[in-house]
This record gives structure tokens, C-alpha cells and sequence, in this order.
């Protein structure tokens, strides 16, 4: 999964042209924040700055990638550059003190020091103060590059003393990629790439059977909808809030009732990128019983339930509400 530099220049090219000018102007800042999306490239982009910045034969378009620095560093053996990474599902305190022990004893050789930690929220808050000190004081120079698809998570302290740089997100076609790459059936990995990374704390893709099954909830309960109507209420009681249970949850059902009708408009239009690529030929029965005016309605109507969640409104009323008006006109 190596990524040239040309590659990563034309993924993240504001990015890229940022830091590259950081580095040819000899203004680095001590820190960095990467945050972007899942395969946005971080680590890649990361690890290419660093080459940049050793290479021993570099020119306007980036690092030989040939020299004894850049192999080194491509390798992961470079004497100067360490990576960090969780161990099991967090980073812990011993880790940052052993990074800045090594960061120590090396200090002795003169020249810059790095370090990445990836994941840099996975950071337990021991081991994020222990950081935040070490940021503060380092004994020599040194240039730290965190990484994290969830800023938010992260110690403001630690951000506040980083320059952040954001890194674009991944097309959905390389995101439905990626979650095909890890097993994930091609109908779920359509939902999940449109959906956040995280949410509450857990991977989205760990929970890929709660998705499948929630999927086929949401075909189930349109079906109604538009042909049974006297049934909904009934699979709205005994089967969608049962799976769907708190508001965040909730949420992901109506992003997953939200993608259905998005899909239907992209049918009408003639687009083939598709969140229920094998549903397509209810799509297009959809595509062809609802006017563009009474799809976007329905759109609407959802977006309105997901800021009603928002606002605390119990669950029941608001899904029986909104099956109502989805009703309407069917
Ligand atoms: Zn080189």
C-alpha cells in the first residue's frame, strides 16, 4: 500500500503544498495535527514530510526515495524517526515515557528528531498529559506529527499547542473500497462508507452486522410504507426501535432511511454511485412513481426528524410522525 509522493500530491494537494513550503522555507512549526477521515492518507503523507525533510538528495518534486535516509525511513529503522501506535485499544503512559527515554538518549547526536503518533486519541489521558509535557519541553529539536480521524477526542491542550492541518476526505468510491478490502459484504460497505468512521466511541465497521440488519429494516419498513401502510406501525414497535434503541443509534437508522431516497433521486437522474446498489430495481420503481418535488419532500421531512432528535424529542412520536409523512401521497 505504498503511495508515491505524486500520488499523495494529487489526493491532498493543498495539504501537501503546505507543509512542502513549511519545509523548503525552513518554517516547520514543532507540531502538527492530521486529522481527516479514514484513508485520507495520513500516515502516508506523514511518512513521505519526513523522507522530504531527510532525504540527502531531494528536489523540487519531493524525496529521491533512493538515498540511505529515505530506505531508512521507508523501512521504519531510521534512528531519528519514531512511530507510535496503539497497543491493544489504547496508547499508554509507558509508551510516550519510553519514546521520550529513546528521545533522550539519542539527543546526544545533534540534528532534528520525529516522531508520529498515530491514532493520537487513542492516547489514554495519562499518556496524552505525558505527551503535553513533553511537547512543552523537549530537550532537543524535535517535530511531532499526530495523527487522528477524531480531533474532537483529543486533548485541547495538546491541539492548542499544534498547528492543524486538515486533510481532505477519501472519495466514497476508495471508502467502499476499504471496507471490501476488510470482508465487509459490497451492499453493507455502500452504508458504511457514507456513514461517520466512529460513533460513541466504536468503529462503525465493528458493527457492520448491526448495519446489515438494520439495512434490511430500512427496505423493509419503506416497502410498507409505500404498499402496506397499515403495517408500519406494527414493524415500527416490534422491530425498528428495538434495533434502532437510543438516539444515536437512531440517528444512523434515519441517515440509512435518508440514503434510500437519495438513491432514488440519483435513479431519476441517471447517477450510478448508489448507498443500495442491488435494491436498484425497487429504486427505480420508486424512480418512477415519485416526482423529483415529492422525493426532495421526503428528504426534507427526514433531515427535520434527524434535528428534532437533536432536540430530545422521544423516539416513537418522532418515527411515527415521520412514517406518517412518508405516507402521505402514496
Ligand atoms: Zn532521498
Amino acid at each position: 500500500m505504498s503511495m508515491t509522493w505524486e500520488e499523495i500530491k494529487t489526493e491532498q494537494p493543498t495539504v501537501m503544498a503546505i507543509l512542502k513550503r513549511s519545509i523548503d522555507k525552513n518554517r516547520l512549526a514543532h507540531a502538527y495535527v492530521f486529522e481527516g477521515r479514514r484513508g485520507s492518507g495520513k500516515k502516508k503523507a506523514a511518512f513521505l514530510i519526513i523522507q522530504y525533510l531527510f532525504c540527502l538528495d531531494k528536489d523540487t518534486n519531493g524525496p529521491c526515495g533512493k538515498c540511505r535516509d529515505c530506505k531508512r525511513i521507508q523501512h521504519g529503522n531510521h534512528p531519528d524517526v519514531m512511530l507510535v501506535e496503539r497497543e491493544g485499544t489504547t496508547i499508554k503512559k509507558a509508551q510516550v515515557e519510553s519514546l521520550q527515554k529513546e528521545f533522550t538518549y539519542r539527543g546526544m547526536e545533534p540534528g532534528l528528531k520525529v516522531y508520529v503518533v498515530n491514532e493520537a486519541d487513542k492516547m489514554t489521558a495519562s499518556a496524552a498529559n505525558s505527551l503535553l509535557k513533553f511537547l512543552e519541553e523537549p530537550e532537543s529539536p524535535t517535530l511531532a506529527l499526530l495523527l487522528t480521524e477524531n480531533i474532537h477526542s483529543m486533548l485541547d491542550t495538546i491541539v492548542s499547542r499544534s498547528q492543524k492541518v486538515t486533510f481532505a476526505p477519501p472519495s466514497l468510491e476508495k471508502r467502499t473500497a476499504m471496507y471490501e478490502e476488510q470482508g465487509i459484504s459490497s451492499a453493507a460497505s455502500s452504508l458504511l462508507a457514507r456513514l461517520p468512521d466512529q460513533w460513541g466511541g466504536e468503529e462503525l465497521s465493528e458493527k457492520k452486522e448491526w448495519i446489515v440488519h438494520g439495512r434490511s429494516l430500512v427496505i423493509q419498513l419503506l416497502e410498507e410504507v409505500h404498499h402496506r401502510p397499515q403495517q408500519t406501525l406494527l414493524t415500527l414497535q416490534e422491530k425498528w426501535l428495538p434495533h434502532f434503541k437510543d438516539r444515536e443509534e437512531l440517528d444512523i437508522g434515519l441517515d440509512l432511511l435518508l440514503f434510500w431516497y437519495r438513491d432514488i433521486l440519483a435513479v431519476k437522474q441517471g447517477q450510478e454511485d448508489l448507498a443500495y446498489p442491488d435494491q436498484i430495481k425497487k429504486l427505480e420503481q420508486g424512480a418512477l412513481q415519485m416526482s423529483e418535488t415529492v422525493i426532495s419532500q421526503r428528504v426534507q421531512w427526514i433531515l427535520h426528524a434527524k434535528r428534532r432528535l437533536r432536540a430530545n424529542v422521544n423516539a416513537q412520536l418522532l418515527m411515527e410522525h415521520l412514517l406518517l409523512r412518508l405516507q402521505e401521497g402514496s
